[in-house]
């Protein structure tokens, strides 16, 4: 086992190879009938919300962020294992209107949402997160045009943000939601508009792992969310808190506590019934639900050795996983976890980089890592990519054919 590999395979593995929804790996390579491809997990995906949900209080709504993977087979899974979705999109509407996911569990968020895609959320009757004034003057005007009452809610960029995340979406200057101090201003005009007001949404960062970091935002979102109240043109029935829930994606990083999480959340869930009755608690996640569900493969199609150094040329890298090659976000690289799927269990006795077939040094895979010796033909499967995967990744540079993507 490399050292970059999880202390605890999420997937088995028989006769050293990797299998995945049951299949091995080397016959699910054949299934898809070419390398690279990603594969999910329903087993995993299932099991993850199932335990994410005995530990938080069943009052807490979970939804799922689809932006993290919005392959529309996986996302009507999802559709089935949680209470709601976010989508950033019209095109990530649909995907979730196909699930048949009923429109009140449906939420839009972003910054730059179009006006045809505002007015195709009014018509789907989903609940707008309004992020500008000018999304509400839009809102309002397609809610007239097709006679509809619009359901709103305001994202808030809150006066604080979420300490220990990978990606901060909230706190000083930002364009996402509206800054706190002018929600009053906002949710005034919602009731000059007659807008159904909906409730909050604030979201204040990504990727955190550690547990005291969320459960200070989370504390803090209530306090906001109870002042802001007061400026309510009606009942707020909905807190959504955001989510940052983190995956250990590199050595050293550990797996998020959810049980102190969900014992402060039974907290902030008694609160909010003494202080807001009406509204529910709602938490959206997209990478803890989906990461570690899901692979890319990549089959080596050369291998060379350059003034000592050994190097596996994959027929994928960063084009189809730009995360995984260091390039989406990261500010020192380091390597996701990856081994050789069809040799798991091998002993690592080579190290070696596994490089994609780019013209660019950016392309790597696994830089300078301990794996067992391997062979053209060979699988690399890289672990912790069933989020921010195929469809964060610049798919047309150098015009390869896109990979599969299959749910098994
Ligand atoms: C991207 C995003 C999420 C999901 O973030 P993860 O880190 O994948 O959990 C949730 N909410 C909003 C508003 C987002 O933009």
């Amino acid at each position: 086992m490399t050292d970059t590999m999880p202390r605890k395979l999420p997937f088995p593995v028989v006769d050293n190879c990797l299998q995945v929804g049951g299949v091995p790996l080397t016959r699910l390579a054949q299934r898809v009938g070419r390398t690279p491809f990603y594969a999910y997990d329903r087993g995993l995906l299932t099991a993850r919300a199932k335990t994410l949900r005995a530990t938080l209080p069943r009052q807490v709504r979970l939804h799922y962020s689809v932006k993290a993977n919005p392959m529309p087979a996986l996302v009507q899974h999802m559709a089935g294992l949680v209470d709601g979705c976010d989508v950033s999109s019209a095109g990530e509407l649909k995907v979730v209107l196909d699930t048949g996911m009923a429109p009140e569990h449906i939420s839009f968020s972003g910054p730059g949402k179009r006006e045809d895609e505002l007015a195709r959320a009014v018509a789907a009757g989903v609940l707008i997160n309004i992020e500008s004034m000018r999304e509400l003057q839009c809102v309002a005007r397609s809610g007239d045009r097709l006679g509809i009452r619009p359901r709103v809610a305001v994202r808030v960029n809150p006066d604080f943000e979420l300490k220990s995340s990978g990606m901060r979406m909230g706190g000083g200057a930002k364009q996402f939601g509206i800054d706190a101090e002018l929600a009053p201003q906002v949710l005034r005009q919602i009731a000059a508009l007659g807008l159904d007001f909906v409730g909050l949404h604030v979201f204040s960062g990504s990727q955190c792992l550690k547990a005291e970091a969320i459960i200070e935002a989370q504390a803090r979102t209530l306090e906001l969310a109870v002042r802001l109240a007061q400026h309510a043109p009606q009942d707020m029935r909905l807190l959504n808190m955001g989510g940052g829930f983190g995956v250990p994606y590199f050595s050293g990083e550990n797996e998020l506590d959810i049980r102190s999480i969900g014992d402060h959340l039974a907290q902030v869930v008694s609160r909010l019934e003494a202080q807001l009755p009406q509204a529910q608690l709602a938490i959206e996640l997209g990478r803890y639900l989906v990461s570690e569900a899901g692979i890319y493969v990549t089959r080596i199609i050369d291998r060379k050795v350059s003034r000592g150094h050994a190097f596996l040329v994959a027929d994928g890298g960063m084009h189809h996983h730009l995360a995984a090659s260091g390039n989406l976000g990261q500010v020192i690289r380091k390597n996701y976890p990856v081994l050789i799927g069809n040799r798991v269990a091998a002993h690592n006795s080579e190290n070696t980089s596994v490089v994609g077939p780019l013209c660019t040094p950016l392309d790597l895979i696994a830089d300078k890592i301990d794996l067992p010796p391997a062979k053209i033909g060979d699988l690399v499967v890289v672990l912790q990519s069933g989020a921010y995967g195929l469809t964060a990744s610049p798919t047309a540079f150098l015009g390869h054919p896109v990979p599969e993507e299959v749910l098994v």
